[in-house]
């Protein structure tokens, strides 16, 4: 079989696309695009002018097996999607998890990744970190979901739409207290890119202020929360057992 090549794009400024991805989408035999009329625009930029079909997860199973159909006869083929990474809140889970069952190579074409930028800027522990993608976009189920993370001590990243951006930030106001710490990174790597960071309580008027502040990408970087004073107690507990054990 040929090779599924899943390769990242710029996420918003065009000189980040990386050499190896022209090479790559130049020499493949097949382009599956999140949006074909989307990445018309890149693809022009780059002068490749490999054949284009549109791929999402929700596309019916005959595109599915169509594109699958190519890897097997042999052709390369590569996945983009409008933006960064495909399969971080993009889609190619099905076709990667496919092909890897087909017993293609599913090689990847490293490169932007929003929430990775936010995070290497973001000035937040970035030892430990989960990210959780797009909240649910209505208020009770995404409050719901915030309570569900109110103890996770690792920093948390999440996706926003600029509509529900300062909606999101009172949520988790309301939900993990105004003192909790967020840095908001905003159009990442384009002229109006912003990171700002500050407790809720701060940063919540500062957005208010500035409706410019609410346009455009966002990535949310929310400081975790302090270890549980019951959890440290419990490691204590742990320790001097462990210590007493060992005591002749
Ligand atoms: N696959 C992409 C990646 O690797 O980051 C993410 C795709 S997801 C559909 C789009 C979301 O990513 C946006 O709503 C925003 O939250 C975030 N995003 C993408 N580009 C961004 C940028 N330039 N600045 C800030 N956030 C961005």
């Amino acid at each position: 079989p040929g090779i599924l090549y899943v390769v990242a794009t710029p996420i918003g400024n065009l000189a980040d696309m990386v050499p190896r991805a022209v090479t790559v989408l130049q020499k493949v035999s097949l382009i599956a695009c999140e949006d074909t009329r989307h990445s018309a625009r890149l693809l022009q930029q780059f002068s490749i002018d490999t054949p284009c079909v549109a791929y999402h997860d929700h596309s019916n199973e005959q595109r599915l097996e169509k594109i699958l159909a190519r890897l097997q006869e042999g052709d390369d083929v590569a996945l983009i999607s409008d933006a960064g990474t495909p399969l971080v809140s993009d889609p190619g889970f099905r076709l990667v998890r496919r092909a890897r069952e087909d017993g293609v190579q599913v090689v990847p074409v490293p490169g932007a990744c929003a929430f990775v930028a936010a995070l290497s800027a973001a000035g937040l522990p970035s030892d430990r970190f989960i990210f959780e993608g797009f909240l649910p976009p209505k208020t009770g189920a995404r409050q719901k979901h915030l309570q569900s993370l109110a103890a996770e001590t690792r920093t948390l990243i999440f996706y926003e739409a600029p509509h529900r951006v300062l909606d999101c930030l009172q949520d988790m106001a309301a939900v993990w207290g105004a003192e909790r710490e967020v840095v908001v990174a905003r159009e990442l790597s384009k002229t109006f890119e912003t990171i700002y960071g500050a407790p809720l309580v701060d940063l919540i008027p500062w957005m208010e202020a500035d409706s410019n502040q609410q346009r455009g990408e966002f990535v949310l970087l929310v400081k975790g929360a302090e270890a549980a004073e019951s959890e440290l107690d419990a490691k204590v507990t742990e320790t001097m057992r462990v210590l007493l054990a060992e005591l002749p």
